[in-house]
């Protein structure tokens, strides 16, 4: 923004850059945007970035995110808590279920191991996942993380740690191209990968 932008203005587009797809020039304009909301309205959007940012905390077990003590899926006794899909984010959750097609349950990594960019497995939900596979009731584990260097990587990694433990670990059938993302996956693209997985 030009020098004679009021300061207030700078660091509000400033706060929006940081904003995942937004570049500056669509951070000023938001910014802009802001100026031209009632006080009401500026307030109610204020209120839900605290209010979702404080609320909303991961699931005891499946480290999704959710406003109560476990999420919806891990809360519904119809679910068939003996199969575990692995995923990156809470978005590939809302991914799967938009297809309609998967029973079993989640668990969240929220992350990848990725040497390069310093992410090891601890700083990943790795422990919260073998803490809930102790008592043996899950019998298969998908891993679905994305077809990308670091997706299989992780996908592996954990898979090693699961064998010995007599889980059955499954990957996904990847009708998804190489270096593609569940996010943008069609829902059969995505019902025919989980159909079709492959145990490695
Ligand atoms: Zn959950």
């Amino acid at each position: 923004m030009a020098d004679s932008t009021a300061l207030p203005l700078v660091l509000l587009a400033e706060q929006f850059a940081k904003l995942p797809g937004i570049g500056m020039k669509t951070a000023q304009r938001l910014a802009y945007h802001v100026m031209s909301m009632t006080d009401e309205e500026t307030q109610a959007f204020a209120d839900a970035l605290i209010n979702a940012h404080s609320t909303i905390k991961e699931c005891a077990v499946c480290c999704n995110l959710t406003d109560s003590e476990k999420c919806p899926v891990c809360g519904d006794i119809r679910r068939d808590g003996s199969t575990v899909c692995v995923v990156e984010t809470p978005k590939d959750v809302s991914a799967f279920e938009r297809t309609g097609e998967y029973k079993g349950v989640y668990h969240v990594l929220h992350g990848l191991i990725s040497p390069l960019d310093g992410v090891g497995p601890e700083m990943i939900r790795i422990k919260q996942l073998l803490d809930r596979l102790k008592d043996g009731s899950v019998q298969e584990v998908i891993m679905a993380t994305n077809p990308t260097v670091e997706g299989e990587a992780t996908a592996m990694y954990i898979s090693k740690l699961l064998k010995p433990m007599g889980i059955k670990v499954t990957r996904l059938a990847f009708g998804i191209p190489v270096g593609g993302t569940l996010e943008f996956a069609d829902e059969v693209t995505l019902f025919r990968a989980l159909e079709n997985r492959n145990e490695i």
